[in-house]
């Protein structure tokens, strides 16, 4: 009799046993389905063992071992196990996550065959047959001529199956199509050194940080990369931060690498499809993975170079559950495998510049557009205390839009402001309406008459007076991007107007018919949020006009400025992409802020330098390393005390500070009150010891005291606070 260590999805950090006949070191890595509870569940083998701690009589025997995929890869297992330590979560519970869907479900998949070839029979068979089996015949002579052929091509004829049960067809993997790369035009020398350094280094670890201006085409060069890849004959898989990129990518990407088996991998596949995509990577078939940060999971047993595009993105961090940083992932796998990874950006992480300072990544940098007419946008920055603003629009940018006008150019106006306005103030009391699960305030929508709240999506009518003092007197205070929206239709009349944020996108397939109509030159003024500022390319877009970006300079996140920045070099980044010159006006009350000058030079280097130098000080990420306990209960107070408790659970050692507990931001939502306690330390190796040492404690107090109407998790490098 034999054990098999079972990782199953269940939050215990720890392996399950099971009993089995016979089981080899070979069935690691395998899916089993075992009894758990009164239930059936799906594990993976993590370890075959010939003894067990559990008494003989509590070990319940193995129902089913699945044999219908490879075992998962030693160092696929090896990443799981990684992220479970850094992240502080069980194994079962990162693999249950990295797993597809249908491979959770207590089911064998059913054998879908790739190809089918004629065997011997089929070939004797095929002279005999008689004129009359006018399908079994063609089949037959195809598969003589034109070798083994995909399932996909064949169908499922009543021929194809009476063929295969006599023998005649046989399924076969499908041969790999020979792939080639299609060049286009001549790479610009910051590329073709970029490309150079990044394939001179396939077949070793080797982390390359892709500083790359926007427009200066990181895209050609990850494809250059990807090429010499597959010519050794391995796999790519390449990271981006948004399912709505993908499309474009992948287009680009097929057309360059015809014969390739591309395959894209996100939560928004249907769940069939993202199984077969998984299954395709796992047997070696696909040769180019594209993916959301799920994505870093596939296995992939020839991978070869490892790409995360955008890599500053906040969408590459896992918000929930096993709360990793796909980003990071993606380097510890490229290490493990001994593979180059580039992450490429315009605006990096100061984690990532900070390692490429210390020369622990290889800078490469691509300082210009790449097309010959595109240059960088002038940015211009518009002083709202001295200059006229009417409705949130200075006499400048409305200067601006209309040249745009009558050129018939398009013009992009930017704020990060969903909705109507941000608060409904009385006017006589001073009241504001709040959301009563949250602590925000409600947003007006005029176009629904409604109140609704962005955190939890409580919405409620606008109401018809002061709910304090009867006044109808009732202001919204504040813009978003709908009262821009009026202002500019009755500032522009004969403007063709596009609003572009999550709520006039929502419906599926409307972000593609605006992204097609702002293509084929069908509007000319665009209000947009961020959805606007990522990885789009519109030709006659000129103009890009900031509005209300100062608030985040006043925030109390140390991050606040990062991700300010990236955001509007991003955006700044639509403007003048093709042969039109583009301009880009910031409307704000501090036009001397170094994070304004900066981004008016396009110098992500001077404003990333500043920002080191100002952490340094402070003594905040990238020089110090982070994780916070959080808790949510009905109650601040009891969140508050879990934490208070929390910290008194184990020794901290010196090296290792645990702050007070705070209420966080937003310290209400949804009826939930947040709470959270920060634990720092200038040794990543410290925290992580300490963090072992805290959750084991945490989970014991949890197990004799019970949970007491508190939620709560670790966070390890958190980016919102
Ligand atoms: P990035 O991702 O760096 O912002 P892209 O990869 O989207 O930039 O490239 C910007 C534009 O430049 C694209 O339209 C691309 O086709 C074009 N481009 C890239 N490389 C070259 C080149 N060597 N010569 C001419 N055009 C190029
Ligand atoms: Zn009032
Ligand atoms: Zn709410």
């Amino acid at each position: 009799m034999k054990i098999l260590r079972v990782a199953l999805d269940v939050p215990l950090p720890k392996l399950f046993d099971y009993r089995i006949e016979h089981a080899t070191e070979r069935e690691i890595g395998r899916r089993v389905v075992v009894p758990f509870g009164n239930r059936r569940v799906v594990g993976i083998v993590a370890a075959v063992g010939d003894a067990s701690e559990v008494p003989p009589d509590r070990l319940r025997a193995v129902h089913a071992l699945l044999d219908d995929l490879p075992p998962l890869p030693r160092d696929w297992l090896a990443l799981a196990r990684f992220a479970a330590d850094y992240y502080q979560r069980p194994l079962g519970e990162v693999v249950h996550a990295a797993l597809p869907p249908r491979l959770r479900r207590p089911e064998p998949l059913p054998a879908v065959p790739e190809a089918f070839a004629l065997t011997a029979d089929g070939r004797a068979a095929l002279d005999a047959l008689p004129a009359r089996s006018r399908a079994k015949r063609e089949l037959l002579q195809r598969l003589a001529e034109g070798g083994p052929s995909p399932a996909a091509e064949i169908g499922r004829s009543a021929a194809l199956r009476e063929c295969r049960a006599r023998g005649w067809v046989a399924p076969v993997p499908l041969p790999a199509a020979p792939v080639a790369f299609v060049e286009r035009e001549a790479l610009t020398p910051p590329q073709r050194e970029a490309a150079a350094a990044i394939r001179g280094a396939l077949g070793g670890y080797a982390p390359f940080l892709l500083l790359g201006v926007t427009g200066s085409g990181k895209t050609e060069v990850y494809l250059q990369v990807i090429a010499a890849a597959l010519v050794r004959g391995g796999q790519a898989l390449v990271l981006v931060p948004e399912i709505n990129l993908t499309p474009q990518l992948e287009q680009e990407v097929r057309d360059r690498f015809p014969g390739a088996a591309v395959a894209t991998l996100h939560s928004a596949l249907a769940e069939n499809e993202r199984a077969a995509a998984w299954l395709a990577a796992h047997a070696g078939r696909t040769r180019i993975v594209l993916g959301t940060r799920l994505a870093v999971f596939t296995p992939l047993p020839r991978l070869a170079v490892l790409i995360v595009d955008e890599e500053h993105d906040a969408s590459y961090k896992q918000q929930e559950g096993v709360r990793y940083s796909a980003r990071d992932l993606a380097v510890y796998r490229a290490h493990a495998a001994g593979i180059p990874v580039v992450l490429g950006s315009a605006t990096p992480s100061l984690e990532s510049y900070a390692h490429a300072r210390a020369g622990r990544y290889r800078l490469l940098s691509l300082p210009e557009r790449a097309r010959e007419a595109a240059r960088l946008p002038t940015v211009r920055l518009i002083d709202t205390r001295s200059e006229r603003v009417a409705d949130g629009v200075s006499e400048a940018l409305a200067a601006a839009i209309e040249a745009r006008l009558a050129r018939g150019e398009q013009s992009l106006v930017f704020l990060n402001r969903r909705g109507y306005a941000p608060v409904l103030v009385c006017n006589a009391c001073g009241w504001t309406a709040e959301c009563v699960r949250c602590s925000a305030h409600l947003v007006v929508h005029l176009a629904e008459r409604a109140l609704r709240c962005h955190h939890c999506g409580h919405a409620e009518p606008v109401p018809r007076s002061c709910v304090l003092c009867g006044n109808v007197d009732l202001v919204p205070f504040g813009r978003g991007t709908q009262r821009v929206e009026a202002a500019l239709a009755a500032r522009f009349p004969a403007a063709r107007l596009l609003r572009i944020d999550s709520d006039s996108t929502r419906a599926k397939g409307r972000w593609d018919a605006m992204r097609s109509q702002i293509h084929a030159g069908e509007a000319d003024l665009l209000v947009g949020t961020q959805i606007m500022a990522k990885g789009h390319d519109f030709p006659r877009l000129t103009l890009v006009g900031i509005l209300n970006a100062d608030a985040a300079l006043l925030a109390a996140d140390y991050r606040a400025p990062e991700r300010l920045f990236a955001q509007l070099y991003q955006v700044a980044g639509r403007a003048g992409r093709a042969e039109l010159p583009g301009e880009v006006l910031v409307q704000t009350r501090f036009p001397q802020h170094p994070l304004y000058r900066a981004l008016a030079a396009h110098d992500y280097v001077r404003f990333a330098e500043a920002q080191l130098a100002e952490r340094e000080r402070a003594g905040f990420p990238p020089f110090a390393f982070e994780a916070v306990l959080r808790a949510e209960s009905k109650a601040l107070d009891r969140a508050l005390a879990f934490l208070a408790d929390a910290a008194r659970a184990v020794r901290v050692p010196a090296e290792v500070t645990l702050y007070d507990p705070v209420p966080m931001s937003v310290a209400r939502i949804g009826g939930w009150a947040r709470a959270q306690l920060l634990a720092q330390s200038g040794s990543r190796r410290e925290l992580q010891a300490f963090l072992h040492a805290w959750s084991a404690a945490l989970r014991e107090r949890a197990r004799e005291r019970g949970a007491a109407g508190v939620r709560w998790h670790l966070e390890v490098d958190p980016l919102e606070f």
